[in-house]
């Protein structure tokens, strides 16, 4: 058996220096990209994954410089190895979210019979208190060394989504508001709360600032799924905003086991909720 077949953590060399490492899903979840972007002075760790598996002492093995951690939204998916790291940043309006699960008891292992790796509750990265500091749209993040990385502001999925500009290797990591699956503006409780940067009109927002700095990258890579996706992700995404913007919400399919519609243009494909389009 393969290592990748039984860890809950696989590193996986990219361009440029970097590491991305999949967090493996416990069962009811995609697995979780995290990526170790190094810089001259200092290394950004963009997510922590599920929380399954000794995340910071392999990202020490990956580089020799202090690292600090950046979560592209508060979902748990993306966060729960964040209590190893003591401080993390975070959008604002994802922090009252992330502080909220800080300490909440971790969900029970799924039966052994749908676990796909083997693990156990001791590799379970416990919850604990840690330092949550916010950032805004258009803060930089210096890693030294001609190294700096920008925040865009991509709600829609999650309130205090961001996207991250990683202008001297020309790549966006780009969490789960620009994915190859589709982008999940919509929710699996039907009495969830919805806010207005829960909607599609404000992620076009977003993406409208995004789209004038479509000529400094080329590749995103995301939380879940294809690494080194496309550009064109992004006009095609604004245009799939659009298209249900205007009343088109004409469904290619519907996400599997959450009948969900889905609306794609292009490349870009938004899993949505009827009260999640509009700001209301
Ligand atoms: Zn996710």
């Amino acid at each position: 058996m393969a290592l990748s077949d039984n860890y809950p953590l696989v590193q996986v060399p990219g361009a440029q220096g970097l590491w991305h490492i999949l967090s493996r899903s416990p069962g009811y979840s995609g697995d979780a990209w995290c990526h170790l972007v190094p810089g001259k002075d200092k290394a950004m760790l963009v997510d922590t994954g599920f929380g399954i598996g000794d995340l910071k002492g392999l990202v020490e093995s990956l580089t020799d410089l202090p690292v600090f951690v950046v979560n592209t939204h508060h979902h748990p998916d993306h966060v729960l190895g964040n209590p190893q790291f003591g401080s993390v940043f975070i959008h604002a309006m994802d922090a009252p979210g992330l502080r909220a699960q800080m300490t909440a008891p971790r969900r029970e292992l799924p039966p052994d019979e749908v676990r796909q790796y083997n693990y156990t509750r001791g590799d379970l990265i416990q919850p604990a208190p840690y330092a949550v500091e916010t950032v805004e749209d258009g803060h930089v993040f210096d890693l030294g060394g001609g190294y700096e990385v920008e925040v865009f502001h991509l709600p829609g999925h999650a309130e205090g989504g961001i996207a991250l500009l990683d202008r001297k290797r020309r790549a966006l990591y780009s969490g789960d508001a620009l994915v190859w699956t589709p982008t999940f503006c919509m929710s699996s409780d039907p009495d969830a709360v919805v806010t207005p940067y829960m909607t599609v009109e404000k992620f076009r927002q977003g993406l409208t600032r995004l789209m004038a700095h479509l000529d400094e990258f080329d590749v995103l890579y995301p939380g879940h799924s294809r690494l080194g996706i496309s550009k064109q992700i992004v006009p095609d995404m604004l245009a799939c905003c659009d298209e249900l913007l205007c009343g088109d919400k004409s469904a290619a399919y519907r996400v599997p086991g959450r009948d969900k519609p889905v609306h794609v243009h292009g490349m870009a494909k938004i899993a949505f909720d009827d009260n999640r389009i509009h700001v209301s």
